[in-house]
């Protein structure tokens, strides 16, 4: 090991560098420990479209709820999406879910990613890393932190996602190196770090790379504006009415959503159909749980992966609610799997009600 580590390769340069520049982080073993298969697997689900800092606090509440495959294959997934609830991209924990159950009968976590990629919710991407990171399987997973650091390296031009082929090859190049082979885990994750922490999306830090000498990209010039990436359309924009109702003991008129689909299995104000036209006040009235006088408590933006949804809030109080779905009280929302977009909508009805001026 430490005759590799003395190599002059550019992935012995990349190791030396990780391990004097290694972060910390709650999923990760100490150097010369092996880490959890459970840990490795449910960071990466977590980290999925989600920053490391925002994942922390989950991760801890999670591990701490479910400390084992076993306990989460038993729980219910209305608990998992409960403990999931901001996190966004609901179907990630459903799909843990149901892998857990899989897991569970066979024993443990499979270390061929070709087996992994079987199981729901682990990916092209995923699969490579948990075996890599868990089972120190010779494999190097490309995210966006690698295909950035690679693109770079390699001055690779063409844009995104056509240039994902090309990098996929560099990084299966590299998965042979010796020292790869014989550190596989800190191999990716030394490309995770440098991609985080160095060769940042908008600045890279070159002069402070280990890679610099042989970075295509930093002596051409053009790091910062790699990978390239093809031109976006316009995102789509959708529109939707819902609707806080309360009842005199401090009520909140809540539903579940349908298991399939976006959002699956959430709660939610009750409201419309999304659509591609906003709706009139009339319209959206339409579909309020009950007749009452509504009032427009404000707009909600929220970002989905694929679309901007714009959601006008309406807010009622009536003695009693008789209506399809379930009461919550009010101050029991924040343990209710609500997703990002419906606790904006819950915020905005807070501030309305404490007098505040809404958008
Ligand atoms: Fe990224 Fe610069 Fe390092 Fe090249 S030298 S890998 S562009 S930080």
């Amino acid at each position: 090991m430490v005759e590799l580590l003395a190599g002059t390769s550019a992935a012995c340069t990349l190791l030396r560098w990780y391990d004097d520049n290694r972060r910390t982080l709650p999923w990760r073993a100490p150097p010369g420990t092996r880490p959890d298969p459970y840990h490795v697997w449910l960071s990466e689900v977590m980290l999925q479209q989600t920053t490391a800092a925002a994942v922390a606090p989950y991760f801890a509440r999670f591990l701490e709820r479910f400390p084992s495959i076993a306990a989460l294959a038993l729980a219910d997934e209305a608990e998992v999406l409960t403990l999931w609830a901001g996190l966004g991209y609901y179907a990630r924990a459903r799909n843990l879910s149901r892998a857990a159950r899989i897991v569970a009968v066979a024993g443990a976590l499979p270390r061929d990613p070709v087996e992994l990629a079987k199981l729901p919710g682990i990916g092209a991407y995923m699969a490579p890393a948990i075996a890599a990171i868990a089972f120190d399987v010779p494999v190097v997973p490309v995210d966006g932190n690698t295909a950035r650091v690679l693109a770079r390296r390699h001055a690779v031009l063409a844009p995104l996602p056509r240039a994902m082929r090309e990098i996929r090859a560099l990084a299966a190049a590299f998965a042979v190196d010796p020292a790869v082979v014989a550190r596989p885990g800190d191999f990716a994750q030394a490309l995770f770090d440098l991609g985080a922490t160095v060769c940042r999306p908008a600045d890279p830090d070159c002069p402070r790379c280990p890679w610099q000498k042989g970075c295509a990209g930093s002596a051409a010039g053009i790091a910062a504006t790699l990978p390239r990436k093809a031109v976006k359309k316009p995102r789509p924009q959708r529109y939707g009415a819902h609707f806080w109702l309360t009842d005199r003991l401090g009520q909140v008129l809540l539903r579940r959503r349908p298991s399939a689909g976006l959002l699956g299995g959430m709660s939610e104000l009750p409201g419309t159909d999304w659509r591609q036209r906003p709706f009139s006040r009339r319209a959206a009235l339409a579909a309020a749980p009950v007749k009452a006088e509504w009032r427009r408590l404000g707009v909600v933006q929220h970002g989905f992966t694929h679309f901007t949804l714009h959601i006008t809030l309406y807010g009622a109080n009536v003695a009693a609610i008789a209506a399809p779905g379930f009461l919550c009280a009010s101050d029991a929302l924040a343990a209710e799997a609500l997703p990002s977009v419906m606790r904006k909508c819950c915020d905005l009805a807070a501030l309305r009600a404490s007098g505040g001026r809404a958008p």
